[in-house]
C-alpha cells in the first residue's frame, strides 16, 4: 500500500461520522413527525434506532401472561441453521439500509433454546454486519450454556464480550424453581443467580458483559415495581427496562385489561423505587409516548442522572453534543480510533472541551464530590445504570394504522393518527429484505407475525415426518 492510500485509509477510518451514517440520520430526521423533532430528539441526530430479528427462533419454553408472540410461535421447531441464515440475511439488509453501525437484538422466542454453537454463530454474523448484538432471554439457563456459548472448541474465547437482556417478572410461568411465582420478590434469588453466573464467568474466563433487566408491568405487578427496583439496583445489571403490557400477540394469554397501564404510572413507580425524580426529558428516543429513557450511574447505591433537564447548562451541553458529535459511534469503535475521531471534532469545536469539563464537574458535585466518587470506584459500587420504559401498542390500534400507512393515507381518527405518528417515529425496527420493508416492532407483532409463524410452522414443524 502506497503512502498516499495509507493516509486516505486512515482519514476514512478516523472520520468522526461515517458518510452512510450521516445520510441515514438525515433521512431519518426528515421523515420524523414534526412534533418529535425537538431539541431533545436523538433519533436522526445521533442514533438511527435499535434493530431486532424476527422469525428466527419463535419458540419459547416458558408461558407468560401476556405473551406478545402469536399463537403458532411455539409450534415452530428451533433450527440453528435456519436461525443463522435468517439472521445473516436480515442483518445484511440493515447494513444496506441503515448504515454501518447499530445496536440489534437477537430476539425471538427464547434464545437459549438455540444450541450454543448456533447462538454464537448468529452473534458473530450480527457483528460482521456492524451490529452490536444483545441476546434476549428469560434467564433460565446455566453457566455451562454460557461457557459453551462464549468458548470455541479449543477453549478460547470466541466472544470476548456479550450483552444479554434478561426478562424476569412474576407473570412468567415455568421457570425452573419458580414455576408459578406469586410475587416479584420470589424471583430475586433467580435475578441474583443470573448476574452471579456472569460474574463467575468473568473471573474464570475474562468475559466482559453488559446485562439489562427487563420486566413486563401489568395491574397485577405494578404495585411491586418500586420494591423490585430497590432490590435489583445493587445486583449488577446496567439497565432496567420496563414494558407496560399491551394487547398484542396470543389472546389466550391476556389475563386482564392492560388499558390502565400507562407509561406515567410505570415511571412513577420506578421513581418511587429509586427514591427521587428520575429525569428523562433531556433526551428523547423517538416518540415519548413509546419510550422514556434516563441515563445515569450508580455510586454506592445512589442513582445520579447524567443530564438535568432543569439546568440550562446541561441542556446547552446536550445541544452541542448532538450538533458536533451526533452520529459518532461511541460504542463498537476501537478506543484509539475513537480518540482520534473525538480529537478531529474538537479541532473544529475547541470550546466543546470546556463545556464537557464543566458538565463533568457538575456531575461529580451531584454525586457528592470527587472523594465520594473515587471511594465508590474503589469499592466497586460505581456502575452505569440506564432506566427505560418501552410502551408497546395494542394490536387493535396498530393493525388499521399500519394498513393506512402502507397505503399512504393519513388517518382522520385521532387515536389512529397518534398510532401512525408513533409508528413513523419508531425506534425498534425489523428487516424484511424480501419485501424491501423496514417494519416497526409493533407492526411486526400485531400484523406480520401471525402469517409468518404459520409459514414457519410449515417450514419447521415440531415433528419431522420421514
Ligand atoms: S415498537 Fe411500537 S412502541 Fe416501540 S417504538 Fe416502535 S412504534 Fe413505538
Amino acid at each position: 500500500m502506497g503512502m498516499r492510500s495509507a493516509v486516505r485509509r486512515w482519514e476514512r477510518l478516523t472520520r468522526p461520522v461515517h458518510p452512510e451514517t450521516a445520510a441515514v440520520l438525515a433521512e431519518r430526521w426528515a421523515a420524523l413527525p414534526e412534533a418529535v423533532r425537538t431539541p431533545a430528539q436523538s433519533l436522526g441526530r445521533h442514533a438511527v434506532g435499535c434493530e431486532g430479528t424476527h422469525g428466527v427462533f419463535p419458540k419459547c419454553n416458558l408461558t407468560c401472561t401476556p405473551c406478545y408472540h402469536s399463537a403458532d410461535a411455539n409450534k415452530v421447531r428451533v433450527d440453528g441453521t435456519h436461525t443463522v441464515r435468517e439472521v445473516d440475511t436480515q442483518m445484511a439488509y440493515f447494513r444496506e439500509r441503515r448504515g454501518p453501525y447499530a445496536h440489534a437484538q437477537l430476539i425471538g422466542g427464547e434464545v437459549s433454546l438455540l444450541p450454543p454453537e448456533d447462538h454464537a454463530a448468529a452473534l458473530l454474523r450480527m457483528r460482521a454486519h456492524g451490529r452490536e448484538p444483545m441476546s434476549m432471554t428469560h434467564g433460565d439457563f446455566d453457566a455451562d450454556y454460557l461457557q459453551r456459548l462464549v468458548l470455541d472448541d479449543a477453549g478460547a474465547l470466541r466472544l470476548g464480550r456479550v450483552s444479554f437482556a434478561a426478562h424476569f417478572d412474576s407473570l412468567m410461568r415455568g421457570r425452573r424453581g419458580a414455576v408459578r411465582p406469586r410475587t416479584e420478590a420470589e424471583l430475586h434469588p433467580f435475578r441474583e443467580r443470573f448476574v452471579q453466573m456472569f460474574l463467575d464467568t468473568r473471573r474464570e474466563l475474562g468475559l466482559r458483559y453488559y446485562l439489562a433487566h427487563n420486566m413486563t408491568v401489568t395491574p397485577a405487578n405494578v404495585g411491586q415495581l418500586a420494591e423490585t427496583v430497590r432490590a435489583v439496583l445493587p445486583m449488577g445489571f446496567s439497565m432496567m427496562s420496563f414494558q407496560p403490557a399491551a394487547h398484542v400477540g396470543d389472546e389466550r394469554r391476556w389475563r386482564e385489561s392492560y388499558q390502565e397501564m400507562s407509561i406515567d404510572a410505570v415511571w412513577a413507580a420506578l421513581e418511587e423505587g429509586v427514591g427521587h425524580r428520575v429525569p428523562y426529558e433531556g433526551v428523547e428516543f423517538g416518540d415519548p409516548r413509546c419510550n422514556r429513557t434516563a441515563f445515569g450511574f450508580l455510586a454506592d447505591g445512589s442513582w445520579v442522572s447524567l443530564l438535568h433537564p432543569d439546568d440550562a447548562r446541561d441542556m446547552a451541553a446536550r445541544d452541542r453534543f448532538f450538533d458536533h458529535f451526533g452520529g459518532v459511534a461511541f460504542t463498537g469503535t476501537a478506543p484509539h480510533l475513537l480518540a482520534v475521531k473525538v480529537a478531529r471534532v474538537l479541532r473544529h469545536h475547541p470550546g466543546d472541551l470546556v463545556v464537557a469539563l464543566r458538565w463533568a464537574a457538575r456531575t461529580v458535585r451531584r454525586t457528592g464530590g470527587a472523594r465520594r466518587l473515587a471511594g465508590a470506584a474503589r469499592r466497586g459500587t460505581l456502575r452505569p445504570m440506564t432506566f427505560e420504559v418501552h410502551s408497546f401498542m395494542d394490536a387493535a390500534q396498530v393493525a388499521p394504522a399500519w394498513d393506512l400507512l402502507q397505503r399512504g393515507i393519513v388517518a382522520e381518527d385521532p387515536e389512529l393518527l397518534a398510532t401512525q405518528e408513533r409508528l413513523t417515529a419508531c425506534t425498534y425496527t425489523m428487516a424484511h429484505p424480501e419485501t424491501g420493508q423496514l417494519v416497526p416492532a409493533c407492526a411486526q407483532h400485531s400484523v406480520l407475525d401471525v402469517a409468518e409463524n404459520v409459514e414457519l410452522r410449515r417450514l419447521l414443524p415440531l415433528t419431522v415426518v420421514n
